[in-house]
């Protein structure tokens, strides 16, 4: 019935139906939500967020900031919801949870080529298929993922991911915290500050707090750059004070920076709600009010939202895909895998994914080539990451400079060295779509 099957409206899904219905495909995208929830969203809406409001780093002299561009280029639906709703918080694009996903949910709905479907799907269809059902996919369909990634020999790989807790501004203790954003950048977070037998009891707290419980038969492995804060703090009682309560750049009214501090991100437009930065958490939800109420700007706040912590599926990119996103296992050109799933980590490297499903996908219905996206881009960078990583210990990457091709130079500072890689990409970008005009379809 439709062109092009998009199984799971998230980022990536979103992502791609909305750039297939650009190409002139009608596109049916179904999400099991509201029917079916997963444990980590909360709303019907497309594309909703699960965890950070933070959409990390807009500046040409970061990594992310080079995939924002390609994305902002390329016409994503992200991007541009992204951008109309943004929140403040420093030099990160932030945005209001509620009001972005509304938005993408109506800009992708009112194509008159796309036909949202709410309901669960249970197996892979045989049409031409975006599977882009995420991270937190269950059920029969993370074992037709299985089926499709090779069985059980390290292919179908799974870590913890968690989220952070969220409290209403108006119950924060403003009187025992501050403004300010690192090295003063500005105002936009508010700040915490424990003194050193406040985090010491913090602390003691945090490390012997009751967690919720996993699954006997899933061994808990972690994402090294989303640890629960628990488990950053039983690595020693100094490594939270290096890691999410880090006082370095934030002084305090006095001058002085204190001992150790939690900072609070807006997460909403009207600036009602704040998540705590770098606290997603496993601990049950009554322990977490009991410890984090320690903190003393937050002895009396309001947890809108608790934090929660979940398997998070994705394949071993590497002996599971074709270089192009298509599993190896299904012998099929019309089948991609889109999203987190396909071994890449984070909102807009999963969204990106979504673009490049939809890309390849547009090619092969039009019985064109697969385009090779150049390797100097941020979205060449993460599929040749996928197509080339070790498969041994494989794990899902964000966008970071050491995915790209080295620079010819070696330039030692850091900013002017991404600025480099920035321009770079963009110029990469331009060439290639110069060359596949068929596939510049922004605008
Ligand atoms: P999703 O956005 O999860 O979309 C998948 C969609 O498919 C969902 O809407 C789901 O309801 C639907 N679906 C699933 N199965 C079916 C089915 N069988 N039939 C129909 N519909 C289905 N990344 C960050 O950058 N920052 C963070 O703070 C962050 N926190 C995370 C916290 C948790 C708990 C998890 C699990 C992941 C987190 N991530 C974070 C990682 C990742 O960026 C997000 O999970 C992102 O949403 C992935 O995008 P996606 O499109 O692949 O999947």
């Amino acid at each position: 019935r439709f062109d092009v099957e998009v199984i799971g409206g998230g980022l990536a899904g979103v992502e791609a139906a909305f750039r297939l219905a650009r190409m002139g495909f009608s596109v049916g995208l179904y999400e099991m939500r509201p029917e079916r929830r997963s444990p980590a969203h909360r709303t019907h809406l497309l594309g909703e967020l699960v965890c950070s409001n933070s959409l990390g780093a807009d500046q040409e002299t970061s990594p992310a900031g080079i995939l924002k561009a390609e994305l902002r280029r390329l016409g994503s639906p992200v991007m541009a919801s992204a951008d109309r709703n943004r929140v403040p918080a420093g030099r990160a694009l932030a945005v209001d949870r509620e009001g972005f996903a509304r938005d993408l949910t109506d800009m992708v709905s009112s194509l008159p080529n796309v036909t949202v479907v709410r309901r669960e799907v249970t197996s892979i269809p045989t049409g031409p298929c975006i599977l882009a059902t995420g991270p937190l996919t269950e059920g029969e369909m993370a074992e037709a993922l299985r089926a499709v990634a090779g069985g059980e020999d390290g292919r179908f790989l799974y870590f913890y991911d968690a989220a952070s807790p969220i409290v209403t501004i108006d119950s924060v203790d403003m009187s025992r915290a501050y403004r300010g954003s690192r090295y003063g950048q500005g105002e936009d977070y508010v700040n915490c500050p424990l003194t050193r037998e406040e985090y010491l009891a913090f602390w003691e707290a945090l490390v012997s707090a009751r967690q919720a419980p996993r699954h006997q038969f899933e061994e808990p492995r972690f994402f090294e750059g989303c640890l629960p804060v628990e488990e950053i703090a039983r690595r020693g009682v100094d490594t939270l004070r290096f890691g999410p309560m880090r006082p370095v750049g934030l002084p305090g009214p006095d001058g002085r920076e204190p001992y150790a501090v939690v900072q609070l991100r807006q997460d909403d437009r009207e600036g009602r709600l704040y998540n705590l930065v770098g606290f997603q958490t496993n601990l049950l939800w009554g322990e977490q009010e009991r410890v984090f109420r320690m903190i003393p700007a937050l002895r009396d706040a309001e947890f809108v939202r608790k934090g929660v912590m979940h398997r998070n599926l994705y394949v071993c990119a590497p002996k599971v895909l074709d270089g192009y996103l298509r599993p190896l296992g299904a012998h099929r050109r019309d089948l991609f895998l889109a999203g987190q799933i396909t071994g890449v980590e984070g909102y807009l490297e999963s969204a990106a994914m979504g673009l490049c499903a939809a890309m390849f996908m547009g090619c092969v219905l039009k019985g064109l080539e697969l385009p090779h996206l150049p390797p100097e881009t941020a979205l060449g960078s993460l599929l040749r990451h996928l197509r080339e990583a070790r498969p041994e210990g494989f794990q899902p990457m964000n966008v970071n400079l050491g995915i790209f091709p080295p620079l010819e130079e070696r330039i030692r500072d850091r900013r002017e060295r991404c600025a480099r890689y920035f321009r770079r990409a963009l110029e990469a970008l331009e060439a290639f779509l110069r060359e596949n005009p068929h596939l510049d379809t922004a605008g």
